[in-house]
């Protein structure tokens, strides 16, 4: 029996190794600008750019100016003079670059397009993240992507899933289920728009009090008895 005909995945993290294409984003920035890279440098780049992301999350800055603004950051501490945006540029473009699946993240899709209906939720820019679905070999068993920048607004806001419900025929609440593995986007987004949810939590982090979350998953195949 089918609980959830519809599946709203989100793609970094859950169904992508966004962190393998993200170390190799950093590495192409290092080379191309003449930046000496060690885990201390990457360390520091992510401190910079996961404090911008949270403050995008909650709504304090737009995605224009974090983009730019975690390379100021990265390059004040460092001392060193180069152009943030330059180092911006060369980050997307080998970030549009690379799209490894997570493990089992294929074959899931794969199974589950032969019966369910698959799309992603994205918080991303979009160019880059239009052209790394694209490349990735998850593509065919999606409808339909979307992307934050596209919709006008992200996870976890209730306007993005509003345009998101906009753009799919047959979506209810009560027969979708978004399946990621952010606590401030994904599953703070669906407590706040009232759809369920499944935490995707490889690391098995613990689990916090004040959100709803309706399953928890540390594999991607456990989903099979769920949807
Ligand atoms: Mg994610």
């Amino acid at each position: 029996m089918i609980h959830y005909q519809y599946l709203l995945f989100d793609a970094d993290n859950t169904l992508f190794d966004f962190d393998r294409a993200n170390r190799g984003a950093f590495h192409a920035v290092c080379q191309a600008m003449d930046i000496s890279e060690s885990d201390e440098h990457f360390a520091l780049y992510e401190r910079c750019n996961n404090a911008l992301w949270r403050a995008f999350d909650r709504g304090e800055c737009t995605k224009d100016f974090l983009v730019i603004e975690r390379f100021r950051r990265f390059l004040a501490q460092l001392d060193i003079e180069r152009d943030p945006e330059r180092c911006n540029a060369v980050h997307l473009q080998a970030l549009s670059h690379s799209s490894f699946p997570l493990p089992y993240a294929e074959e899931l899709c794969r199974t589950l397009s032969f019966t369910h209906r698959l799309y992603l939720v994205t918080n991303a820019v979009a160019a880059v993240q239009r052209s790394r679905l694209r490349r990735s070999v998850l593509a065919p068993y999606f409808s339909g992507a979307f992307i934050s920048e596209d919709a006008g607004a992200a996870k976890p806001d209730v306007a993005y899933f509003d345009y998101v419900f906009a753009h799919i025929d047959g979506i209810r609440r009560d027969n979708c289920l978004l399946i990621g593995d952010s606590l401030s986007s994904d599953i703070q987004g669906a407590n706040n728009y009232a759809i369920p949810c499944c935490w995707y939590n490889p690391k098995g982090a613990p689990r916090p009090d004040r959100l709803r979350i309706d399953y928890e998953i540390r594999d991607l195949r456990q989903l099979y008895n769920i949807v």
